[in-house]
């Protein structure tokens, strides 16, 4: 099975990659690609640049086999629509069960996402427990698509939803941008080596 983890990385930390590790060892995954958005829809833009986000997640996986940095929404125009990258990583991965694994602050969102629905045609969904974010009760189509043994996702390419807890750690990367701007040190939240890079290139100094 491949592990899709995207995210705006900006900066990539300590919450993103303890809950990337849990979640490739517990469903014994080949590979986790870790998938830097260039402008995501949803949410306000990233601060840093584009190559400053992909070298940092870079560096912080640099270690850990199975992990790897995926750029191909960097390489396409417009929106980082997920629907599209899941066509994609289809295409390179015709049979396998593809895992999307998303936060629960993220599935809570999940009905905004362009053609949200279709992402079941692609791959599974699986949402991680995380701190601060309750997870709303799924609606009908989620819990037609809901099932409860993991095991089950094996046993198809894409289609269902599963919530997987993992190790709840209360890091943000807005928090850590705002810990930088403020002068404070965010150091034990994120790898040294990110934080090395922030610091080189004056990273997030300004609200
Ligand atoms: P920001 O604070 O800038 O919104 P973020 O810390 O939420 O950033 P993102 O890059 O937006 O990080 O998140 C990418 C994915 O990682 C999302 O699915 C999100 O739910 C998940 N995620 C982020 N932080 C954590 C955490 N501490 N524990 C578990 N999952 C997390």
């Amino acid at each position: 099975m491949i592990g899709i983890f995207g995210g705006t990385f900006d900066p990539v930390h300590y919450g993103h990659l303890r809950s990337a590790l849990e979640v490739k060892d517990i469903f014994d995954l080949t590979e986790l690609r870790l998938i830097p958005s260039a402008r995501p829809p949803h949410r306000q833009q990233p601060e840093a640049t584009t190559s400053a986000r992909v070298h940092m997640l870079e560096q912080a996986i640099e270690n850990q086999p199975g992990f790897i940095c995926d750029t191909r929404e960097l390489d396409r125009e417009g929106h980082s629509y997920m629907i599209d990258t899941l066509k994609s990583l289809r295409q390179d991965f015709p049979k396998q069960p593809l895992l999307l694994f998303i936060g629960c602050d993220a599935f809570n969102n999940l009905s905004n996402w362009y053609q949200w629905q279709h992402l079941f045609d692609y791959a599974h969904i699986v949402v991680m427990t995380r701190p601060g974010f309750e997870i709303q009760h799924p609606d009908a189509f989620f819990t037609a698509r809901q099932i409860l043994q993991r095991e089950a996702l094996t046993q198809s390419a894409a289609g269902k939803l599963f919530f997987q807890p993992v190790t709840q750690l209360d890091i943000s990367a807005t928090v850590i941008r705002h810990m930088i701007a403020e002068k404070k040190s965010p150091a034990y939240l994120l790898p040294d080596v990110v934080l090395s890079y922030i610091y080189q290139h004056h990273l997030y100094e300004k609200h």
